[in-house]
């Protein structure tokens, strides 16, 4: 056993001690363990939309490819619906490029098949 520098108040404590009687402040080996545990924290919190991002990326290509399908073996009303779901799947991806691309599809097989919203 030993005698360590408080972190906080330089006080010299135990290196065998938790905390320092004095201060209060934690060890500087345990306050490592809770910043590293934060950084872990952080990360999978940080990274969860990216690999959401990934996975609602991959539905839109689903779709596309279903859309792509429908254009060559479906009905124009298959198309309009189809064209829908990519738009949908592009809203919920938030990517506004893919929407209003989609849209301007969706809008022109719809009003091919006779839907009259569009
Ligand atoms: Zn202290």
């Amino acid at each position: 056993m030993s005698l360590i520098n408080c972190q906080e108040c330089k006080a010299e404590i135990s290196d065998q001690a938790t905390k320092c009687p004095k201060c209060g402040a934690g060890r500087s080996s345990i306050a490592g363990v809770v910043i590293l545990v934060v950084i872990i924290v952080l990360t999978i919190i940080f990274m969860l939309p990216l690999f959401n991002g990934g996975v609602e990326k991959s539905v839109t290509e689903d779709q596309i490819k279903e859309y792509e399908i429908a254009r060559r073996n479906g009905s124009t009303m298959d198309r309009c619906v189809r064209a829908g779901f990519v738009v949908a799947a592009c809203s919920q991806e938030k990517n506004e490029e893919c929407y209003k691309a989609w849209k301007a599809t969706e809008r022109k097989d719809c009003s091919a098949a006779g839907v009259p919203r569009y």
